[in-house]
């Protein structure tokens, strides 16, 4: 039986708030497909107090940003994207083109088509998420994106030089340094001085999430990728301070940002309850920390793993951490998750970060029909077919007749006919 300790914001004020940014977006959005450079920059200007003549950095600005980073920075980015690369091109390598015989004369394909080009968003509002440039712009490049362009907002007043380092290093192709709806927009639609994209990608706040979903199908798009989440699962084999620390690290992303604790301990439900508050005295990131554990942290306290599985798989959380003394049990059995970091030698930190796995994952139960950002999203997979034999195609021909004879598509039963007796040198329907 669940027994919600601590429970988060229920669902109704989380749709409220919803309507609330799907308007602004909507007129945004108006607005730079009919204004297009002019509106960017008016958005710009009124968002981030954000003013230039062209967002685009040069090659001399990009130069000036890795000029501001020591050498262990660089290193430690390159470290990063190292890792995202290598891990990003295992995928690659384990997708593949197929061709098969499905019956004698039928041959039926599929090949994996980079798409043309890919419009990376790298947030940089509240922190300067460098991690997302990785995330994108390297996975799009691993897939064989022949153009990716890539932007984030300005912060502080000027272009965030470890952003632009690591849109840089990974193999950006444009970098832009404006933020928000407008930032995505001006990539889907195009303006003036910008080509459009065929797929956008990369995490955002609720507004560029919100645009994203509101450009899909004038663009492709990776996933909604919202407010980060976080779901602890752990039992008594780890401690509250673990837990607490492991909630808290991703509860300062945002006010909006969902940190879960589910355990079949009640004693570590407490424990976990006030090392947060002790934590939050001493967090430097508390005042954002503590919004979002005070509005939407949730302790729920089960009684076996079993429904441990149960209640996350219907949470469908972002993130999932699994503390308890089989992992692999949540490995085997959940079904609904972004990612899974198991074990308390890993974490989420290390995902959003530097350990290599993609850290662009699906928020508000979206991890229900898909998963993170990965090579595969920057492939279109593509099927075509041959047939080879006359008596192939005078075999398909006929029921393929008879088929659309069934849905009274006269024009397309003549396709078939028309094959049978060619190459068949019969009528149908036999
Ligand atoms: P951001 O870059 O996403 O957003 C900043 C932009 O928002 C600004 O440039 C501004 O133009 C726009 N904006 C701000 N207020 C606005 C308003 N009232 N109306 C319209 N536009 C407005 O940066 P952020 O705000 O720091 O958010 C980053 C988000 O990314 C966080 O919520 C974080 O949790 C999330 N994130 C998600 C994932 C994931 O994979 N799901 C990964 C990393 C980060």
């Amino acid at each position: 039986m669940e027994h919600w300790i601590k429970r988060g914001q229920d669902e109704t004020e989380v749709v409220a708030a919803d309507k609330k940014v799907r308007d602004i977006v909507e007129g945004i959005l108006a607005d730079i497909a009919e204004r297009g450079d002019a509106a960017v920059r008016d958005l710009s200007i009124r968002f981030d107090k954000w003013e230039r003549d062209d967002y685009r950095l040069s090659d001399a600005e990009i130069e000036g940003c890795l000029s501001q980073l020591s050498k262990r920075d660089i290193e430690d980015i390159e470290f990063a994207q190292t890792q995202v690369r290598n891990f990003a091109q295992k995928q690659r390598e384990s997708i593949l083109d197929i061709e098969v015989e499905t019956l004698p004369g039928v041959v039926l394909g599929h090949k994996n088509i980079p798409l043309g080009s890919a419009g990376c968003y790298v947030p940089g509002g509240k922190y300067p998420l460098l991690a997302s440039a990785h995330m994108s712009v390297i996975t799009a490049k691993v897939a064989g994106v022949p153009r990716v362009i890539t932007a984030a907002p300005p912060f502080h007043g000027k272009p965030a030089p470890a952003i632009v380092a690591a849109q840089h290093l990974a193999g950006a192709d444009e970098i832009y340094c404006f933020g928000g709806v407008q930032a995505v927009a001006a990539m889907a639609l195009g303006t003036q001085s910008i080509a459009p994209v065929d797929i956008l990608v990369g995490p955002g706040n609720a507004y560029v999430a919100e645009a994203k979903r509101q450009l899909f199908g004038r663009v492709g798009i990776d996933l909604f990728a919202g407010p980060t989440e976080t779901l602890v699962i752990a039992d008594e084999s780890v401690d509250g301070e673990l837990c607490a620390t492991d909630l808290l690290g991703q509860a300062e992303h945002g006010p909006d940002s969902p940190a879960i604790l589910l355990t079949t301990s009640e004693a570590l439900a407490r424990d976990t309850m006030r090392e947060i508050e002790r934590l939050l005295e001493i967090l430097p990131t508390a005042a954002i920390a503590r919004q979002a554990w005070e509005t939407h942290g949730a302790v729920c306290v089960v009684e076996s793993d079993e429904e441990m599985v149960r209640v996350a798989d219907r949470i469908a959380s972002e993130h999932v951490q699994v503390m308890t003394r089989d992992p692999d049990y949540f490995l085997a059995n959940m079904r609904n998750y972004g990612a899974l970091f198991l074990g308390p030698r890993t974490n989420v930190a290390y995902g959003d970060k530097a350990i290599g796995t993609n850290h662009t994952l699906p928020t508000k139960k979206a991890a229900r029909y898909t998963g993170g950002l990965w090579v595969g999203k920057f492939l279109k997979n593509c099927t075509y077919q041959r047939v080879t034999t006359d008596e192939a195609s005078a075999l398909v021909g006929s029921y393929c007749s008879r088929l659309c004879a069934l849905e009274g598509f006269v024009g397309h039963g003549e396709q078939a006919n028309i094959r049978v007796r060619r190459y068949g040198g019969r009528n149908v329907p036999y």
